[in-house]
């Protein structure tokens, strides 16, 4: 099996200090995939507290992007694209609600891979939600998805793989619910996404173990989803659980993008 992190909401706003005190005991082992915003807005509701009066690009913090450039060579961290400005147009997540979708793909993208000199591939909405145009625009681009738990908000797609891998996905979510997520990578044939676990300081660690477990038994992908700014003492001893309940149990530690390429 392979076991990913996938950690949201690096932006401008983010304290190098908050990652390294989270991740630094185990990301040289155990990599995190960082789903970062390009340009925090002020009226962002990432896990950040914004207090700029416009839109902030991620490289102004040049602490931050040194450090990222750092952990980024010694493999601990791989870049993804987490929405634009993570704003809430309409009252409504951005790649929901929001507009020019296409054009805050492309340029986000070229904009976290000319900053940090990497490949982004992966886009993960903030929210962990899109509308139609939301998956279009991640789509059109190239990139695949990590999504949250659920088969909705699902885009109708013409392409023939499409029924085949959402009727097989409806069928595994309407015996399973929340209680397991699908195991393996589903290829829509526009793109492909895998489904990840969140972990905060209210996760049960029980049904936390017990997802791990089944995918085990299945040699699939577990991906647990965290937001380090967010994460208190409690929610990084969990973390530190999960990761030692992987580690004795010895799966392929990967990025998000790794799940996707080496299949
Ligand atoms: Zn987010």
């Amino acid at each position: 099996m392979k076991f990913c992190i996938r950690d949201d909401d690096t932006c401008y706003y983010t304290e190098p200090a908050v990652l390294e005190s989270v991740f630094g005991d185990f990301w040289d082992e155990v990599p995190v995939t960082l789903a970062c915003v390009p340009m925090a807005s002020p009226d962002t509701d990432a896990m950040v507290e914004a207090t700029e009066p416009v839109p902030m690009p991620i490289e102004e913090n040049a602490a931050l992007r040194s450090y990222l450039i750092e952990r980024l060579e010694a493999g601990s961290i791989e870049i993804a694209l987490h929405g634009y400005h993570h704003d809430t147009p309409g009252g409504r997540p951005e790649f929901v609600g929001g507009t020019g979708l296409a054009r805050k793909v492309r340029d986000g993208r070229r904009q976290l891979e000319a900053v940090f000199d990497t490949d982004v591939r992966v886009f993960v909405p903030p929210h962990v939600r899109l509308a139609n145009r939301g998956v279009r625009a991640v789509t059109g681009d190239g990139l695949d998805l990590v999504r949250g738990y659920g088969p909705r908000p699902r885009e109708l797609q013409a392409h023939p793989k499409w029924w085949t891998t959402y009727t097989r996905f409806l069928a595994f979510h309407v015996r399973y619910r929340r209680r397991f997520r699908y195991p393996r990578v589903l290829d829509y044939g526009t793109h492909r996404e895998i489904y990840s676990h969140r972990l905060n300081a209210r996760t049960d660690m029980t049904w936390c173990k017990r997802a791990f477990d089944y995918i085990a038994r299945n040699d699939g992908v577990f991906c647990l989803s965290v937001h380090a700014n967010g994460l208190n003492e409690r929610g990084q001893r969990k973390l530190r659980e999960i990761v030692s309940y992987a580690r004795a149990r010895e799966p392929e530690f990967v990025t998000a993008s790794e799940i996707f390429y080496s299949d």
